[in-house]
């Protein structure tokens, strides 16, 4: 018998198989009709499986269903786990479920419903089943379980970034906590002031030091402004160093006088730095400041010391200088003395040119008197103990008076000057009678490390220059020079190579070279002797 009158005997010996062939044949193309005899070779396919499957009903009868379709059993009916087959219970069905790739590929998903076919004693004959194609569904589905893995995969990992970055930031706002508790201890703890203002000088935050020095607690000064403490002659010259700062230079120190919390005048040293916008605009100042008032009033008593030593030791070298500056003194004085005996002789005894006579011994007397009271001026300014006083000054000047000074002394030690002055010298800032000092002492110094020296051999060249930034007075003897002696440590005070020597003399230049902010030095000759240099600062020029 062939397939298919096999397939049309149990079609027609099933009392339930009532479905007339051609109704199989004309299933859609989705459904698939499967008939199997009791062995499970299958005895008849629908049409339908050229479509779904690939396979031609003839390639397809006379196949297991196994064979068929690679069955699903986990998918399967429970009941019936291991077989495609309907149960022996002739009523019995069973859900089955299994795929095939075909041909061009593409696996294909059947849903098959199967239940015995009986003969007419009610014998089961064979099986049939019906197919569902479910791959549409399947692969949907597929996707679905897909997307939702992926969203559930990208939930869990947005999850765990999410603890991770609440962790990161947990521990991010810990360790700012931690710092800032930090900062303020170290604010706190801070002897100097703190404080921040807004400009017009109102206080955002001032520190436990800064409360402690004006008595004030941090919550009466939050608020207030710190414009009235500043002494009012110190106030607009603050205010301009502060409107002065800019983005190119934030900060600014200032010392100026304050008003303190007892009453009394104090002094403050701040350093204000102006915080920006990017705009450019002040957005707030920040200060960190302490009371100097001790330091500036050590500072007066050390300059007022210093002062006055410098003082002592002019009139010390007065004192080395008394026999010769009388000396000086007493040259014109005698001089006037002849001329007014020889003016009276020449009254007296009434000679043709007496009078003509007297009157030029006259003049002389004017003009000795004239020497000498421009000696003792001169002898007083510098011994007075007269406030420092700075004012424009020609250093070559300073070198003659000082020169004139001591003219006695150059000339009894036989020291021959030369003069190598610069013409078109820039005027210097300093103060007149200390500038003398200097170079009287380095003049007395020069004139004594020739002592030793021949006579022909004690020059003395005093030379006056400038440089870019300086205006230099050089005293450049041949007498002694420095030997072993360090350089350095001839303005250390006490440091003195005389047996009559105090050591003070160059402390005391070195001194009074600080006050006007200039340098002085030492440096050995090509020659004998050595080269004393004090380069006093060009005033720096008011460009408009
Ligand atoms: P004093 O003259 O009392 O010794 P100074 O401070 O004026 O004190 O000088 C310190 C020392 O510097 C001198 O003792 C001397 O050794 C050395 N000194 C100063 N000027 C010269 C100089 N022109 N040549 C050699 N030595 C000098």
């Amino acid at each position: 018998m062939s397939t298919d009158q096999k397939h049309d005997a149990m079609m027609s010996s099933s009392p339930r198989a009532t479905a007339p062939s051609a109704w199989w044949e004309a299933l859609q193309d989705e459904l698939l009709v499967i008939s199997a005899d009791q062995q499970g070779i299958i005895t008849y396919v629908s049409p339908s499986s050229q479509h779904l499957l690939g396979c031609s009903p003839t390639e397809i009868v006379g196949q297991r269903i196994g064979e068929l379709l690679d069955l699903d059993d986990a998918l399967s009916n429970p009941s019936d786990n291991n077989s495609h087959q309907a149960a022996a219970n002739p009523d019995s069905q069973q859900t089955y479920f299994g795929s095939r790739v075909r041909p061009d590929g593409e696996r294909i998903h059947l849903a098959l419903f199967e239940c015995n076919i009986f003969d007419d004693q009610e014998n089961v004959v064979g099986t049939q089943a019906v197919g569902f194609d479910l791959t549409n569904r399947l692969n949907e589905e597929l996707t679905l379980q897909r997307s939702e893995q992926k969203y559930r995969r990208l939930k869990e990992d947005l999850e765990v970034r999410v603890a991770e970055r609440t962790a990161e930031l947990q521990r991010i706002n810990e360790m700012l906590l931690e710092s800032e508790a930090r900062y303020r201890s170290v604010v706190e703890d801070q002897t100097e002031f703190i404080a921040r203002w807004l400009p017009g000088g109102t206080y955002t935050f001032v520190n436990e030091a800064y409360c402690r020095y004006v008595q004030r607690s941090r919550e009466e000064l939050v608020g207030s402004t710190f414009i009235p403490t500043i002494h009012e002659e110190d106030r607009a010259r603050v205010e301009q160093e502060i409107a002065s700062l800019t983005p190119e230079r934030p900060s600014v120190t200032s010392e100026h006088r304050v008003y303190r919390a007892d009453g009394s005048i104090g002094w403050n040293h701040w350093t204000n730095r102006a915080l920006f916008d990017p705009a450019g605009r002040v957005e707030e100042y920040q200060s960190v400041g302490r009371d100097v008032t001790e330091l500036k009033n050590a500072a007066d008593t050390i300059r007022e010391k210093e002062a006055h030593l410098v003082h002592v030791s002019r009139l010390a070298t007065m004192g080395e200088l008394v026999a010769g500056i009388a000396h000086e003194v007493h040259q014109p004085l005698h001089a006037a003395k002849i001329f007014a005996e020889a003016a009276r002789r020449n009254l007296e005894t009434a000679m043709p040119d007496g009078v003509s006579t007297a009157i030029d011994c006259m003049n002389e007397i004017s003009d000795a008197v004239t020497r000498t009271a421009k000696i003792i001026r001169h002898l007083r300014a510098f011994t007075e103990s007269t406030p420092v006083r700075f004012e424009s000054i020609n250093l070559n000047c300073v070198a003659r008076e000082a020169a004139e000074i001591i003219a006695y002394e150059v000339r009894r030690t036989n020291v021959k000057l030369l003069w190598e002055l610069a013409e078109d010298l820039p005027l210097v800032e300093g103060d007149q009678v200390q500038l003398e000092q200097v170079c009287v002492n380095l003049l007395m110094n020069a004139c004594e490390a020739m002592l030793k020296s021949p006579f022909e051999d004690r020059r003395l060249v005093i030379q006056t220059s400038h440089d870019e930034n300086y205006v230099i007075i050089s005293y450049c003897d041949s007498g002694c020079g420095l030997g072993e002696t360090d350089k350095n440590r001839l303005f250390d005070a006490f440091f003195t190579t005389k047996q009559q020597g105090m050591g003070m003399g160059l402390s005391l230049c070195q001194t009074i070279a600080d006050a006007h902010d200039a340098n002085i030095w030492a440096e050995d000759n090509e020659g004998p002797g050595l080269t004393l240099n004090f380069a006093l600062p060009k005033p720096k020029r008011n460009d408009p």
